[in-house]
């Protein structure tokens, strides 16, 4: 095996890898024809309710609702499914903020479950452990683009009255057994942020089959009107979480490729999954799919098992592959309760919705424990998803790079001693 490029071997690979987000001419023109047009509000321009009309056949729902944000989309997810004080909503604690800090955005509680350690999505026995007569809602997210078991979710939480809202941010495209992610609950939030599989710079929708889901949302969405009502009429107090028309000229493009870059993905991952199999102290968390899956990679999560990696700490294994030629992260670096929002429980001067007449339980983030979300933390690298739009070569070459580092491990572990 030839020398480690972090101790001044060759590196695997020198050749950059596909940048993101990729601008294309055709998404410059797109966005030019707006601001040339003057019509830069949803209200005059068309492309916001075509958008919508799109994103949502796309996911094989009836109504998109388009929002400035992910995190806007969850928290008027929540509300028009009706959650709001006094109400428990269940989230993972392996995910990003916003699923849960969401909740409380909605003035409900959120209740951590842990989540599974070959998929990262949420376990549902402890998903079944946390429920309470008070929980209203959960939010499974298909992590990583990996779809959540809908079925066994739906038949655990519909029994009981509790709605499902799908935190899709990073499963733009994935498929759960023949059908597309989104609205196979009660209603589906996803992002447009910079980094996400179909983006804008930022932007978010909720897509729903229920036509009075879809209304709530999208009166929320913009200061509380009703559709087919005069515009200076009000009955909620909503908020303005509009899209623009360069951002949804912006998505309409990107739209036209997305179906193509998510099989690509999906071809590759499992590529990689494959090459990557039967190397000690690198597991890939991509289970094998069931029927009809497809995985819409937004991340491509490995696992390393230090005790198989002569103790190297997983810095330093980074470091390594980042010399290799392969960019990677550490991901989140806690679960989400461990955050000082929730360990110093800074909800507000009141300290609402937790203390809060309307809430009969009592929860305490600092006694919250869910050990698989802690070991994930530790020990997960994610590769991003623009590594997954290269050719075979490529991803072999990523398959090298570990191949290279995981051998070298011995050494570089001895080294930094
Ligand atoms: C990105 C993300 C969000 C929030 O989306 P924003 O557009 O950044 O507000 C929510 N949930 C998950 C899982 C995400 O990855």
């Amino acid at each position: 095996m030839s020398r480690l490029a972090i101790l001044g071997g060759e590196p695997v690979r020198t050749k950059p890898w596909p940048e993101w987000p990729d601008g294309r001419e055709e998404d410059v023109a797109a966005v030019a024809e707006v601001v040339r047009s003057g019509k830069w509000w949803s209200y005059v321009g068309e492309h916001t309710g075509e958008f919508e009309g799109e994103f949502a056949a796309y996911h094989e729902a009836r109504h998109g609702v388009a929002v400035n944000s992910g995190t806007t989309a969850l928290q008027v997810g929540l509300e028009a499914l009706g959650v709001g004080p006094g109400d428990e909503v269940i989230v993972p604690a392996y995910t990003f903020q916003a699923t849960a800090t969401s909740v409380i955005l909605a003035k409900a509680v959120p209740v951590f479950a842990d989540v599974e350690a070959e998929t990262m999505n949420i376990d549902l026995k402890s998903a079944a452990s946390v429920i309470t007569a008070r929980t209203k809602a959960i939010v499974p997210v298909h992590l990583a683009g990996l779809p959540v078991d809908m079925g066994r979710l739906r038949e655990m939480m519909a029994p009981r009255g509790i709605a499902i809202l799908e935190d899709a941010a990073q499963a733009h495209g994935a498929v759960w057994r023949g059908r597309k992610v989104g609205a196979l609950g009660e209603a589906g939030a996803f992002s447009f942020q910079a980094s996400k599989n179909l983006c804008a710079g930022e932007g978010g929708a909720i897509v729903t089959n229920d036509d009075d889901i879809a209304a709530r949302a999208a009166g929320l969405r913009d200061c509380g009107r009703v559709e087919g009502r005069p515009f200076y009429e009000h009955h909620l107090p909503g908020y303005n979480f509009r899209m623009t028309e360069m951002q949804s000229a912006l998505l309409r493009s990107r739209m036209r490729h997305l179906e193509a870059e998510t099989q690509e993905r999906w071809e590759n991952g499992r590529r990689l999954t494959e090459e990557l199999s039967g190397l000690a102290g690198v597991a890939p968390l991509d289970p094998t799919p069931g029927d009809g899956d497809r995985r819409a990679y937004h991340l491509y999560p490995v696992q390393l098992r230090s005790e198989d990696l002569g103790g190297i700490t997983r810095e330093r294994f980074m470091e390594a592959l980042r010399a290799e030629g392969i960019p990677c992260t550490a991901g989140y670096g806690r679960p989400l309760y461990r955050n000082p929002v929730f360990q110093n429980h800074s909800f507000g001067p009141k300290g609402c919705p937790i203390s809060c007449r309307h809430y009969s339980g009592s929860v305490d983030y600092r006694s919250v424990s869910c050990p698989t979300a802690e070991k994930l933390c530790q020990e997960v690298v994610w590769l991003l998803h623009n590594l997954l739009l290269g050719r075979p070569e490529d991803i072999a070459d990523i398959a090298r790079a570990f191949e290279k580092v995981t051998a070298g491990c011995g050494e570089l572990a001895g080294q930094a001693r």
